[in-house]
């Protein structure tokens, strides 16, 4: 699958936490990631993440394109709720696309979890 992570400032350490947990389930997928979370994944953990703009400098709309071109099959974004962020319309924009293409997107980490779950599931063929 294609895989997309995202994380907001504050939720950067909880994002690079989740992907160290989970990275042998990870690490058979293709990741892309808006500019600065996917630097901090790249050096916290072996996997190898395509990056895009940082998302305020349109990395959000950058992965949004590649949710209508068919080619992201499930989004991370650790989104911060309570602090306002300057590109929040493209943050709507992609979970908007998300919705409006079908494509499963935890905006937290508890969400992200069983979407992980899921996943180790679904490979061992229960
Ligand atoms: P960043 O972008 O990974 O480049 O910080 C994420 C965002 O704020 O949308």
């Amino acid at each position: 699958m294609n895989i997309a992570l995202i994380a907001h400032d504050k939720k950067k350490n909880d994002m690079v936490d989740f992907v160290k947990a989970h990275e042998d389930v990870l690490m058979a997928h293709t990741l892309v990631a808006t500019g600065t979370t996917g630097q901090r994944v790249a050096e916290s953990t072996k996997l190898h993440v395509r990056t895009f703009k940082s998302g305020p400098l349109g990395g959000d709309q950058e992965i949004g394109a590649r949710i209508a071109q068919g080619k992201v099959d499930m989004v991370f974004f650790f989104r911060d709720p309570l602090t306002p962020q300057p590109h929040e319309p493209d943050v709507s924009a992609l979970f908007r696309l998300s919705d409006v293409y079908g494509i499963p997107m935890a905006s937290n980490r508890a969400t992200a979890e069983l979407l992980i779950a899921a996943m180790k599931k679904q490979s061992s063929g229960e």
